[in-house]
C-alpha cells in the first residue's frame, strides 16, 4: 500500500481517536478515488458520504456492504430515483418536492428511505437547505409521507475562519432539533443531529452533534 493510502489510514485512525465513541465520523469524499475510500474503511470508518450521484455510484457498486451511505450532497429531483436505488441515508432533504419524489420511488420499489433535513442555519442565500424559520412545517409534512422516514437534521453551518463563529448556529440547530422531537410525529424519530467539519467538528461535538462529516482532515496531507 502506498505511502498516501497510509497516511489517509491514520489520519482516519486518529479522528475515529479522537471523538467520542458515540459521535458517527462520515467521510466525505468527493472527488477521492475508490483506493482512498478503501483506505478509511481500513482504519475502521463505517460511514461515507458522497456529494454526487454519478460519481459515487462505482464505488458503492464495489463496496457496498463495507459502510453505510450517505448523500451529503444537494440532490437534484430528476436523480431523487437513483439516489433511493444507491444511498443508506440521504441527509440533505431541504423540500416538500424533493421529498415526495423520493416517496414514489420508495413506494414503487418498496423501500422507507432514510433522511435527514438539511437546514440553513446561517440563512446564507448562497447555501441550501431550509429556512430555519421553514423547518417545522415541513418536517410535518414529511412525517405524512408514507415511505419517508426523518431521522435528523443536517447542517453545514456558515463557514468562519474562527470556528467559535459557528456555535451559535450549532446551538440553535440543537435546539430545533430537540424542539421537533418533543412534537411527537409519526416518521420522525430525532436520532442524529449531523454538525461540523474538518475546522469545526470539535465545537459541533460539543453543541451536541453526533455526526461530523470530515474530508480535509482525512484526506490532505497537513503541511
Ligand atoms: C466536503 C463536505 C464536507 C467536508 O468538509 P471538509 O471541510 O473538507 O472537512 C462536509 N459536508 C459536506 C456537505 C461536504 O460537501
Amino acid at each position: 500500500m502506498d505511502a498516501q493510502l497510509e497516511q489517509i489510514t491514520k489520519s482516519a485512525r486518529g479522528i475515529l481517536e479522537t471523538i467520542p465513541p458515540h459521535v458517527i465520523l462520515v467521510a466525505a469524499t468527493k472527488g477521492r478515488h475508490i483506493d482512498e475510500v478503501e483506505a478509511v474503511l481500513k482504519a475502521g470508518v463505517t460511514h461515507v458520504g458522497h456529494n454526487y450521484v454519478q460519481e459515487a455510484q462505482p464505488i458503492i457498486d464495489a463496496l457496498g456492504p463495507r459502510a453505510t451511505w450517505h448523500m451529503i450532497g444537494h440532490l437534484q429531483r430528476n436523480k431523487a430515483k437513483k439516489a433511493v436505488d444507491l444511498f443508506d441515508l440521504i441527509d440533505t432533504v431541504d423540500s416538500l418536492r424533493l421529498a415526495k419524489a423520493l416517496d414514489r420511488h420508495c413506494a414503487s420499489v418498496g423501500k422507507a428511505m432514510q433522511v435527514l433535513v438539511e437546514i440553513n442555519c446561517g440563512r446564507e442565500a448562497s447555501k441550501t437547505g431550509v429556512m430555519p424559520e421553514d423547518l417545522d412545517g415541513l418536517v410535518e409534512s414529511l412525517s405524512k409521507l408514507k415511505h419517508i422516514r426523518v431521522l435528523g437534521l443536517m447542517t453545514m453551518g456558515p463557514s468562519f475562519g474562527d470556528p467559535e463563529y459557528a456555535r451559535p448556529y450549532f446551538y440553535e440547530t440543537r435546539e430545533a432539533f430537540f424542539r421537533i422531537s418533543n412534537m411527537g410525529l409519526p416518521n420522525v424519530t430525532m436520532r442524529y443531529l449531523s454538525m461540523g467539519m474538518s475546522n469545526s467538528f470539535q465545537v459541533a461535538i460539543e453543541e451536541g452533534a453526533n455526526i461530523v462529516r470530515i474530508g480535509t482532515k482525512l484526506f490532505e496531507p497537513r503541511v
